[in-house]
């Protein structure tokens, strides 16, 4: 019987993690949830997305045809909002759930704010970390007179 396998993230760490499962039981059944909006892409290159060096489908690592000929369902806009062990199930945050045989989480990590007095609540203030960061940036960008960077 094939093995059916969630993975929870595809970034570097969630796609090589699927690829190595694939290796070993080529049969798994493989299902790959995350709430970002993009196939797997280059979060290094984000700044060139940001400089309109390159469109966003350029940044791709792998694109929807690689997921479909490796059979791996690739599930985007998918937020993971709790994690029943007992009964090993995920549920995402439409309600819908589905069941695994093995979990692998994989979520990464996300942008911080650093700890400066009315950050949180100051207009035009943002981390870069998604696809969706860069273009939100670059369309802010487009009125601003001034930008200051924190790395
Ligand atoms: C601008 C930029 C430049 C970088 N440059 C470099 C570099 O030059 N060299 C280098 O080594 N590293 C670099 N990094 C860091 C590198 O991108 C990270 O180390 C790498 O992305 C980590 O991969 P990961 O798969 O562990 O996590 P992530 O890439 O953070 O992926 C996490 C995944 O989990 C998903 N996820 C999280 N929570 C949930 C949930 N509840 N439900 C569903 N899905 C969820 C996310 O949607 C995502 O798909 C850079 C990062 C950035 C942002």
């Amino acid at each position: 019987m094939s093995t059916n396998y969630i993975v929870i993230g595809n970034g570097v760490a969630g796609t090589e993690a699927a690829k190595a499962i694939l290796k070993r039981d080529p049969q798994a059944e493989i299902m790959i949830f995350t709430e970002d909006h993009y196939p797997f892409y280059s979060r290094p290159r984000l700044p060139e997305l940001l400089a309109k060096e390159v469109a966003v489908e350029e940044i791709f690592v792998y694109k929807r045809e690689w997921y479909n000929k490796n059979k791996i369902q690739l599930n985007l806009n998918c937020r993971v909002k709790s994690i029943d062990p007992k009964n090993q199930r995920i549920t995402l945050t439409d309600e819908s759930n589905f069941t695994y045989n093995k979990l692998l989480l994989v979520t990464g990590s996300s942008g911080i704010l650093p700890s400066i007095d009315g950050i949180n609540t100051a207009e035009g203030v943002f981390t870069l970390r998604t696809v969706e960061d860069a273009l939100t940036i670059i369309k802010r960008a487009a009125c601003a007179k001034t930008v200051t960077l924190i790395c």
